[in-house]
């Protein structure tokens, strides 16, 4: 699903997916974090419901930060080793998991600096279809006591994509960061 909406770089470890995106992929990022939860909810987690009684669910944060990559290991002479592994530095992808701790199952939770290049209301606002008017889709939550993150806001969306529109709007969203 990461590669679909054009990952740089998906790395899954146990339970848990990585998925890094440039940053002229932010529309991208959203688009595959708000898909990823709502395949979770509606179908992937009921289907496992039904053949076995367990919890489960899932968790998304998204943060933004300048990752510094470095790829360290044995260099064969003339050629590239392939047994090379990336070393990561820097603590966005660390704010982005303890983001996702933080959620409750369904929910997405992401930094006020990732949350600020969110600016058209296909992301913003609801389609309309439970409400008269379209809503706002967004809580803001203050994190400022919480001294592992270096920001002070977080914005957590609990919607999924309108079975009716959630596809179209998909693609429009998509359409934003070109
Ligand atoms: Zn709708």
């Amino acid at each position: 699903m990461f590669h679909e909406f054009d990952a740089s770089y998906i790395d899954v470890r146990g339970d848990g997916v990585f998925a890094l995106f440039n940053k002229d992929k932010v529309y991208n990022a959203i688009v595959a974090a708000i898909t990823f939860k709502t395949f979770s909810a509606l179908e992937f987690v009921p289907l496992i419901k039904k053949k076995v009684n367990i919890d489960i669910g899932c968790h998304i944060g998204i943060d933004q930060k300048t990752v510094l990559v470095r790829k360290i290991g044995l260099k064969r002479k003339n050629c590239r080793s392939d047994r090379q592994n990336e070393i990561w530095a820097g603590r966005p992808i660390n704010m982005a998991s303890k983001l996702a701790s933080k959620s409750n199952d369904g929910e997405l939770i992401v930094s006020d600096r990732f949350f600020k290049n969110l600016e058209s209301d296909l992301v913003l606002k609801s389609c309309g279809c439970n409400s008269v008017e379209k809503e706002n889709l967004w809580v803001e939550l203050d994190v400022s006591n919480e001294r592992i993150f270096d920001f002070n806001y977080a914005y957590m969306l609990k919607s999924y994509w309108c079975s009716e529109h959630g596809k179209d709007y998909c693609n429009e969203i998509i359409k934003l960061d070109c």
